[in-house]
């Protein structure tokens, strides 16, 4: 047999831990409300029956107030599916009933599975789920996503659901006059969704948007949506003359959720515990508090970036000796059967871009990101997104934009993704063309490095972590900046207020964490670097050995930057490596040292200082590498994350102006930079 099952809940209470552990898949899981913003779908096997799972992202209520709940609604109202599990948080039942009961309307079958268990029984809290079951009339099961041997419990209840024949749809009954309305609406629309057309009816009464969306679901040609188009209109005028407005028609929809969701709790809590642990309220008072949230933000970044920098010096140097003296052997067996420049083409060109990015980035990333995800899963990255509301306020931003900020260190393609959790238009433009100043893996070794060189030596590991956390607080400040900006000319409006949920603190899954974040980012960045270091490092090769007239074409195009770069502090090999690097920020470094030494190929710095020592024959300045490091900050994306742009706001033009702000910042910025230090020096 082959079911089809919708995995629905609140956001933050376990969906991806459970789809994970049921399909073996890697979805991304952490301790904070938004992070899945689309869905996935795996499979697995339960008896003799192969059920297909759909994890689809957090929502509250499927009366769609944000993105993320418009596709809930979509993902549940216009798929056929055999049965809707949704995941509850144990801690705070009521609240996710209101969805509950929202699914109960739209799906033909339905299983509530209570999780975070656990953290339930930690809490002191004791639940009846046979007495929600009996409430709710349909089965509840209590699990514990991130043990397994809770999950038997879980697939026979599933297994008994789909043995079962679908009950009748719940209709939560509402004033007489909104009846009337639906019913008005109900008799026009066509029969082609498994869903209750009383449904479609008063959401479509609820939501002008859904209008479209439900016509284009239902396939409506334009004659047909016009008849569909004048009831809703009189069924809304019906309802305004009874004094319920398009507000007051969803206030009162939304309350008699709350009402019955309340009801339906009747018994099912046998003893309450506390709502909020002592625990969390004593990390609260420091990682929140007036006085200690800031500093303590700007002590767990330095301690990452400490632990990066110090471990990943080792690995780099082992990684990079291994890819070179593998080079080696490949040129030595392919020189014999390939013509020169071939074999130059495939060894120096595409093998050592790949070979530098893997060695390069791998390293700092293997650290960073399982140090991040510690506190991603301990429950902190919405803390800062509390500690930066008010900033991001003042700016006229939501506070959500630092969440995305975070998920922008990694990647900012990821990061842009993530804006979707931020409800506004408005914000969420601002948040996405304000994201790449965060510097991503891609960029934040250049950084490093440059930093050990020209400021502090290569040894001092702290020093240099303090400087890179210099500069992450100069790119949240540009960021603050260009949002204010932003706000003020191209997106003007109010600034909407946001609830963000402080979910409990959690202790992180170490092995897991450690697992995941190392493999999946492993496979990540070696995928990028196959996917688009190999072949732009073959576009470079090209570049760099095709002459025009008497120099390549890599050296006539550092010629042509050249004078326009000088006026703030960089120079045209600097320039023609940025710009060579739009497919991915990594291969910065060495393009500029194929630049200097005009070798025609990749070079590999063995050490820091080697590379200091091309840097500084190639008439490099501690202003040059300030300004450097500030157009690492402050340039266009690579080129991923720019075609990511184009795909979240559809247009070209947005896309372009996420790249020409930050460079223009960039820029501005160092020339700045370069008169102060023409007055001081
Ligand atoms: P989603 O947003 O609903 O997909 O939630 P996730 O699956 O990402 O989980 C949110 C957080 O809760 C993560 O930090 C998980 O590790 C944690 N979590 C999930 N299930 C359990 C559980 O049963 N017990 C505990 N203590 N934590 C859990």
């Amino acid at each position: 047999m082959q079911y089809s099952v919708a995995l629905a809940g609140n956001p933050n209470v376990g969906k991806s831990t459970l789809f994970n552990a049921l399909t073996g898949l890697h979805q991304h899981t952490g301790n904070w409300p938004g992070k899945t913003v689309a869905s996935a779908v795996g499979a697995f096997e339960m008896g003799s029956s192969t059920v297909t799972l759909q994890d689809i992202p957090g929502a509250y209520s499927l009366l769609a107030h944000s993105p993320e709940e418009e596709v809930a609604r979509d993902a549940l109202c216009f798929t056929d599916h055999d049965c809707t599990v949704v995941v509850c948080d144990g801690a705070c039942l009521a609240r996710n009933l209101l969805l509950v009961l929202q699914v109960m309307e739209i799906s033909r079958r339905v299983v509530v599975c209570i999780n975070l268990m656990d953290e339930v029984k930690k809490k002191g809290i004791t639940l009846d789920p046979d007495v929600l079951s009996r409430n709710l009339g349909v089965p509840v099961i209590g699990i514990t996503a991130r043990k397994k041997r809770t999950l038997p419990a879980f697939f026979d209840t599933l297994q008994n659901a789909l043995n079962t024949p679908p009950i009748q749809h719940f209709a939560l009954p509402l004033d007489s006059a909104i009846e009337d309305a639906a019913a008005m609406v109900e008799e026009h629309l066509p029969n082609v969704f498994p869903v209750p057309r009383r449904w479609f009816a008063l959401r479509l009464l609820e939501s002008e948007s859904f209008f479209d969306t439900y016509c284009a679901q239902a396939m409506l040609d334009e004659t047909e949506k016009e008849k569909l188009f004048s009831p809703i209109q009189r069924a809304k005028e019906l309802l305004h003359a009874q004094g319920i407005d398009d507000k007051e028609l969803s206030d009162r929809i939304a309350n008699r959720f709350y009402q019955t969701a309340q009801r339906m709790m009747d018994g099912v809590i046998v003893e309450n515990g506390a709502s909020y642990s002592k625990r969390d309220r004593a990390f609260d008072r420091i990682l929140t508090g007036k006085y200690t949230a800031y500093p303590c933000m700007l002590v767990l970044f330095c301690l990452m970036l400490y632990l990066t920098i110090k471990g990943a010096n080792y690995p780099s140097q082992v990684l990079s000796k291994l890819l070179f003296s593998l080079q080696d052997r490949l040129s030595l067996w392919l020189s014999p059967i390939l013509p020169k420049f071939l074999h130059d083409l495939l060894i120096f060109g595409m093998y050592r871009t790949l070979a530098w990015v893997v060695s390069v980035m791998l390293p700092p990333m293997a650290i960073f990101f399982p140090l991040f995800t510690l506190l991603e899963d301990a429950g902190y990255l919405p803390r800062i997104a509390y500690n930066l509301d008010w900033p991001f306020a003042a700016c006229g931003a939501c506070g959500k934009q630092a969440l995305c900020m975070c998920m922008g260190l990694g990647c900012n393609a990821v990061g842009v993704t993530g804006c979707r959790i931020i409800d506004s238009k408005r914000e969420r433009m601002l948040a996405i063309l304000t994201n790449v100043f965060m510097p991503c893996n891609g960029r934040f070794p250049t950084l490093i490095a440059l930093i050990s060189i020209f400021f502090i030596g290569a040894a001092n590991a702290w020093v240099s972590a303090l400087y890179v956390t210099g500069f992450l607080i100069f790119a949240v400040l540009i960021t603050l900046v260009c949002t204010k900006i932003l706000h003020k000319t191209l997106f003007r409006g109010l600034t909407s207020s946001f609830t963000l949920e402080l979910p409990s603190y959690r202790t992180p899954q170490f092995s897991q964490v450690f697992i995941r974040s190392i493999l999946d980012r492993t496979l990540f960045v070696l995928g990028r670097a196959a996917g688009i270091a190999a072949p732009a490092g073959l576009m470079l090769f090209l570049i760099a050995n095709i002459d025009l007239g008497d120099q390549s074409l890599l050296a006539h195009m550092t010629e042509f930057f050249d004078p326009f770069a000088r006026l703030f502090s960089l120079d045209g090999v600097i320039f023609t490596a940025f710009l060579l690097s739009l497919p991915a920020n990594e291969i910065f470094i060495p393009i500029m040292l194929m630049g200097y030494l005009n070798l025609g190929m990749l070079q590999d710095y063995t050490s820091l200082s080697a590379l200091g020592e091309t840097l500084a024959a190639a008439g490099w300045t501690p202003v040059t590498a300030i300004c450097v490091c500030i157009f690492t900050v402050c340039h266009f994306p690579c080129s991923t994350t720019l075609l990511t742009i184009k795909k979240e706001t559809g247009s070209w033009g947005w896309t372009a102006l996420a790249a020409i702000l930050p460079t223009t910042v960039g820029i501005l910025v160092c020339s700045i930079v370069t008169i102060c230090a023409k007055i001081l020096i």
